[in-house]
């Protein structure tokens, strides 16, 4: 098995339990705010120097406390930034021993070393054999989206609940109709408020492929409200400054499965046409 994760996977990253889509803000904003963090990062003098590391904290506390946040209590740590700053594409964590050859780095941090690199979501430790990145991969295009989806444990579960088992999860690009299908619940999920405010840390213990297998009904109940859009849906489409969700392939027939929630889950199932 490869060294990557969720986490870091190839050309994708994820940054949700670090706390950046608890910013209310827009897409433009968390890359600039990724691009400031960076470059004030790199400009210390010496990047594990206790000083200038409590110093960069607090500075950068100070500079986006005034930022809205979804959720007063989840904290937004400065440390995440861009892993490769002339590429601007990736994030990861400055502070990580990878980065910086300190394994204690992280406890420059406010979670510290321990739970920085223990902590692992609920996704990722489900997720053994580290499937469920390899199936993103090929449908995100940037780590915006990637990072939203990978952690997502209501639409890993409900996607394993239709799938029926994990040994089909694989399957899920591979067929045109399921791999649309697919997409469109992406599509769907991102402009749900709760992705939108994406942590990892939701409490979801609905066992979706119980319900699946005992209650269609009930289960196509939840399914509906794992996938509607909010409010704060509505104003992130107003967002010119990026295209909206710019990553999943607009291959999604967005305009035929949306009224059809039930057949594209049925899509999905069985892989062939309505
Ligand atoms: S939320 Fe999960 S996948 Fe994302 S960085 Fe944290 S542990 Fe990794
Ligand atoms: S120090 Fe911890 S919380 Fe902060 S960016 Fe690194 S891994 Fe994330």
């Amino acid at each position: 098995m490869s060294d990557e994760t969720h986490c870091q996977y190839h050309g994708q990253a994820c940054v949700s339990c670090c706390g950046l889509f608890n910013l209310k803000v827009s897409p433009l904003q968390l890359r600039l705010l990724l691009i400031q963090r960076t470059w004030q990062f790199r400009r210390l003098q010496s990047r594990l120097h206790p000083p200038d590391m409590v110093a960069y904290r607090q500075n950068r506390e100070a500079a986006e406390a005034g930022l809205e946040r979804h959720d007063a209590e989840v904290y937004v740590c400065p440390f995440l930034g861009y892993l490769h700053p002339f590429q601007k594409k990736k994030p990861g964590c400055m502070v990580h021993p990878l980065q910086t050859g300190q394994p204690q780095g992280q406890n420059f941090s406010f979670y510290g070393a321990s739970i920085c690199q223990g902590y692992d979501c609920p996704v990722k430790d489900h997720d053994q054999k580290r499937v469920w990145p390899l199936v993103l991969e090929q449908v995100c295009r940037s780590w915006l989206t990637y990072s939203r989806l990978v952690c997502d444990r209501s639409l890993y579960a409900l996607i394993l609940a239709v799938l029926e088992d994990e040994v089909r999860l694989p399957l899920l690009n591979r067929n045109p109709q399921r791999r649309a299908a697919f997409l469109e619940l992406c599509r769907r999920r991102l402009q749900n408020n709760d992705s939108q405010a994406m942590t990892s840390f939701q409490l979801d213990h609905t066992d979706y492929k119980q319900l699946y297998r005992k209650n269609p009904d009930r289960f196509m109940e939840l399914a509906d409200r794992v996938f509607a859009g909010g409010p704060s849906a509505v104003a992130d489409q107003a967002d010119r400054g990026v295209p909206v969700y710019e990553a999943l392939l607009v291959e999604s027939q967005t305009s035929f499965f949306n009224k059809h929630l039930a057949q594209v889950i049925d899509a999905l199932r069985l892989g062939f046409r309505f």
